[in-house]
């Protein structure tokens, strides 16, 4: 609690009273120190891929270049770095862009089946590699919603791309969608067999950066931004997202959207 006081001063009386303003700093401290906490995080996960294609570089330079084999690995890796940096920046410029509300809703009537069927199919060849089965399943007379396509498919995808990471070998996952008991929510889980997540991680899987193993997220080629996008795009739809999970169980992801009709007007 920040607290200012300032005297009342009025013509030939002096002082006359005491203006006392009592400001809550904890919240905007909260901010500032979370803002210099993700600059420090952007500027660490941009300085290893760098630090790793400088000294590549180098090494080519100091004559790895004479040799075939060893000059195309190492042209491999910085390629690998390269891509890694431009997802991340991908994924900031696309956070930056939800922070600023630069990314406005396009809500369009949706079919529901066929868009989780399609987010199945984009990851056919992930999921056939993997030998993981994965279901759609849909309630009955659950058949359209009034949602950005674009921006839902986003969060699906980060969803599943998650669920086949963390998911063994031979696992499954299902999509599912269906109504809140009260029926004025869509609820939407990707649930999968994988690894599962350690209770004392649970409380902070959607910040930014944050991610249970860091070594391993990298090798997959994870952000640690994948959450906290989806978790952007659901908050801009007016929902919310959870997270369940059970170490060496499965993980499952349930976000909810207000169902709306064509125009916006709730069901
Ligand atoms: P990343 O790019 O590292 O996957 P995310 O923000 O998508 O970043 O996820 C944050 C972390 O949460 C991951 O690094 C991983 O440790 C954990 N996680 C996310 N989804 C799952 C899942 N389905 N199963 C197990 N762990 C998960």
């Amino acid at each position: 609690l920040k607290v200012t006081f300032t005297p009342i001063h009025r013509r030939d009386k002096g002082i006359t009273g005491t203006i006392a303003l009592l400001q809550d700093a904890t919240e905007q401290e909260k901010l500032e120190q979370s803002r210099r906490q993700f600059v420090a995080n952007v500027s660490h996960e941009l300085r290893t891929p760098l630090t790793t294609i400088k000294s590549y570089a180098e090494a080519l330079g100091d004559g790895a270049l004479e040799e075939r084999e060893l000059s195309e690995r190492f042209v491999g890796v910085i390629s690998n770095e390269t891509e890694r940096m431009i997802r991340l920046v991908t994924d900031l410029l696309h956070l930056s862009r939800l922070d600023s509300n630069q990314a406005p809703l396009r809500r369009r009537a949706t079919k529901i089946h066929d868009m989780l069927d399609e987010v199945a199919d984009r990851f056919s060849f992930q999921l056939r590699q993997k030998s993981i089965q994965a279901s759609v399943r849909v309630e009955r007379k659950l058949h359209t919603a009034w949602l950005d396509r674009d921006q839902i498919d986003q969060v699906l995808d980060n969803l599943m791309s998650n669920a086949i990471k963390y998911t063994l070998d031979g696992g499954s996952i299902e999509l599912i969608a269906r109504r809140s008991s009260d029926g004025s929510l869509l609820e939407i889980s990707v649930k999968d067999t994988g690894i599962g997540i350690p209770k004392k991680d649970l409380s902070r899987i959607f910040d930014r950066f944050y991610r249970v193993d860091k070594a391993r997220s990298r090798n997959m080629g994870g952000t640690g931004l994948g959450l906290s996008i989806a978790r952007e795009i659901v908050k801009a739809h007016g929902g919310t997202i959870a997270l369940y999970s059970e170490l060496n169980e499965g993980t499952m992801v349930t976000f909810s959207l207000p169902l709306l009709q064509e125009g916006g007007e709730p069901e």
